[in-house]
């Protein structure tokens, strides 16, 4: 009898230490969609957010390919529920479509060309900038946030972390204080801005979801969707940049914290294995060049 009353509390002990565990492992966060009653969104669409080529790959993969040059895709996303629209990520700034020289974030390391503007793309299918409703900045890097400033009047979603680090004090060496300071110019002050701590249902239904991946920067942040036929979607956000890298969970070294880039990779595995759902890496060119293209869409 009493070695059956130790039995249930030792299982009930087990219980409440798993469902801690399983929470600071971060995949029980209330934001969290349901799988099986999640909302939808109806259309996902890719733009082409630019195109860059840096001249040494071993900063994205420490330790290989030391001068080797790379190419990498820049990629945003719109995302269609009901009449609202919403755009994940803004890209090169649209003045490097004229220019011949490109544009640089990092001028010794990187440089970004652009073939068509987002404006360009968002006409395609008979939209302005001012109907997009929605902007969510996966971090502020240049590269994903050069066109904030076409949608004065959006809500802007980003990570609270990640608006006081571009506003605090200067990082650990050059490059970082440079990255910060192009952000805080092609940010600007935008009126919509809603800062976010951790993840979020953004439309309280499921359907779309932000899920906080520092580590690349400390407020970077990754999106799952959810489609009809397409499944959950993850837009990585520059949670990991190559597929290469995801697998052997290696970390760049322009990341400001190794560590959490690596938690945040675990955290995206064990969403990929909980929604069955396919990643979509915004910088893995080869992976990207394959993917449906504006005006064609997921859905
Ligand atoms: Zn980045």
């Amino acid at each position: 009898m009493l070695l059956r009353r130790y039995l249930v509390y030792a299982g009930v002990l087990l219980l409440l230490v798993l469902s801690v565990s399983v929470g600071t492992k971060n995949v029980s966060s209330r934001e969290l969609p349901d799988a099986s009653s999640a909302g939808f969104v109806e259309k996902l669409y890719r733009l082409d957010c630019g195109h860059s080529l840096a001249n040494d790959q071993s900063v994205w993969t420490p330790g290989e390919n030391q001068g080797h040059s790379i190419e990498f895709s820049s990629t945003c996303w719109l995302v269609k529920r009901g009449n609202q629209w919403l755009l994940w990520d803004t890209g090169v700034p649209e003045a490097t479509v004229n220019d011949p020289n490109g544009w640089s974030t990092l001028p010794k390391l990187i440089v970004y060309r652009l073939d068509k503007t987002l404006t360009s793309q968002l006409a395609e299918i008979g939209l302005k900038p001012s109907d997009v409703a929605y902007v969510a900045i996966s971090h502020t890097h240049g590269d994903h946030i050069g066109n904030v400033g076409l949608f004065p009047d959006a809500r802007i979603l980003m990570q609270r972390a990640e608006y006081e680090w571009i506003h605090g004090s200067n990082g650990p060496n050059e490059n970082v204080n440079q990255l910060m300071a192009l952000a805080r110019r092609l940010l600007g002050n935008p009126k919509g801005m809603r800062l976010i701590d951790g993840d979020l249902d953004v439309f309280d239904d499921g359907s779309v979801t932000l899920i906080s991946t520092p580590g690349h920067t400390p407020g970077s942040q990754s999106l799952l969707v959810h489609l009809r036929n397409s499944g959950f979607i993850i837009l990585s956000g520059d949670v990991v940049h190559l597929e290469e890298n995801f697998a052997k969970s290696r970390v760049p070294s322009l990341n400001t914290d190794k560590r959490a880039s690596v938690e945040s990779m675990d955290k995206i595995r064990q969403i990929i294995k909980t929604y069955n759902a396919t990643m979509f890496i915004n910088h893995d060119k080869k992976q990207t060049d394959g993917l449906k293209l504006l005006p064609a869409f997921y859905d």
